[in-house]
């Protein structure tokens, strides 16, 4: 029989697209919301499939009991949850919460299933490169400090140290514990399955934002970037391959930076004629860095040919435009 696999957060950007390759290649799914009646949300997802290949069920990180009957029969969990915010928190403990407690709730109940043969989790670039990257290329190898850091950086830090010391600590007492595999996504781009109404997460609205006419300069950063069809097969592999277990795998198209100029530009050249009132002049505030990150393990050893940045924003776009959460600015 096929994996019945679990995905946490399933209602999520990343979180759907990682349902859906599951789904595509013949497993069941079951994936975790934290509101059923979140028609919205649950009508797209119910969409991917039909009710005998994926179940919804409920479950919140910080509850700790939602989780161990969530693992009935689940051989592999995809622990994607987890905040990320458009804004920064005032309190830390908004995202550290969720994150790290939400990691181990979810880690102790597949390790107490039994059934589960392996975890991949979500983490991020944050958790290698930090917010305030040095002139160099930067590996899987690299930590940054978690005291450094913002808030969500430092919730994804945490939490996927959390993860690595939980597998260790089980092998140190000589527990049978799951396999574990790392994906580390850039920041991630590409189509939406979400619809209309969906309260939209951040990498969505911050590309929507570029076009919908909501602000008037480019704001100026620049990120490694990623497809999130990419990052949602590179959960897939790790998933399988035995060369991914125990290892962290940093998801980006490019090892360069691209700055937001650089995307509201190519946006500019496909949509600008067809009457998006897209930005032009970058916002004088903000910084640009410099390092970059070492994408040869998502290459050789995940065997991902990345797809090209034009087409992940003309895809991204169309999706708003498809799912009727893009309107032409006044
Ligand atoms: P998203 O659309 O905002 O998804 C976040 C998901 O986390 C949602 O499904 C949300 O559930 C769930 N969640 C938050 N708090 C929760 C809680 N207390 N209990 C249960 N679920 C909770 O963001 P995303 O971009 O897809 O992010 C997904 C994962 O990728 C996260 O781990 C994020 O750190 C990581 N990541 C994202 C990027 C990026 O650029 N987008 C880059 C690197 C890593 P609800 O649907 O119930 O709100």
């Amino acid at each position: 029989m096929s994996e019945l696999v679990l995905v946490t957060g399933a209602g999520g950007y990343l979180a759907m697209h990682v349902v859906n390759v599951f789904l595509q290649n013949g497993h069941r799914v079951r994936g975790t919301v934290r509101n059923l009646n979140d028609i919205k949300k649950i009508e797209a997802l119910r969409s991917l499939a039909s009710e005998d290949r994926l179940e919804l069920v409920e479950a919140d990180l910080l509850n700790k009991n939602s989780w161990p009957a969530v693992m009935k029969d689940v051989t592999l969990v995809c622990h994607v949850a987890s905040p990320f915010p458009s804004a920064p928190v005032q309190d830390e403990n908004i995202l550290i919460r969720p994150a790290l407690d939400g990691t181990l709730n979810v880690l102790n109940a597949a390790y107490e299933s039994k059934t589960v043969k392996r975890v991949v989790l979500t983490s991020s670039t944050i958790a290698i490169v930090g917010y305030t990257p040095e002139n160099r290329v930067y590996t899987e190898s690299d930590w940054p400090n978690p005291d450094t850091q913002f808030a969500y950086g430092k919730s994804k830090i945490l939490a996927e140290k959390a993860a690595w010391d939980f597998v260790e600590d089980k092998k140190k007492l000589n527990q049978k514990v799951f396999e574990l595999s790392v994906i580390n996504p850039s920041f991630i781009l590409g189509p939406t399955l979400h619809g209309q109404e969906t309260v939209l997460g951040t990498s969505e609205s911050r590309v929507l934002n570029l076009l919908d006419g909501s602000v008037e300069k480019i704001p100026k950063f620049n990120v490694c970037l990623c497809d999130v069809r990419d990052v949602a097969l590179a959960h897939y592999k790790a998933a399988f391959l035995q060369e991914a277990v125990g290892q962290r795998h940093a998801i980006m198209t490019i090892p360069e930076r691209v700055s937001m100029k650089e995307i509201a530009d190519i946006l500019n050249e496909e949509f600008g004629h067809k009457g998006f009132k897209i930005p032009k002049e970058e916002d004088t505030n903000g910084m640009l860095s410099k390092g970059s990150v070492d994408n040869s393990r998502m290459l050789n050893v995940l065997g991902i040919n990345p797809i090209p940045i034009k087409q992940t924003l003309s895809d991204m776009v169309n999706s708003f435009i498809q799912n009727g959460l893009l309107k032409k600015a006044e």
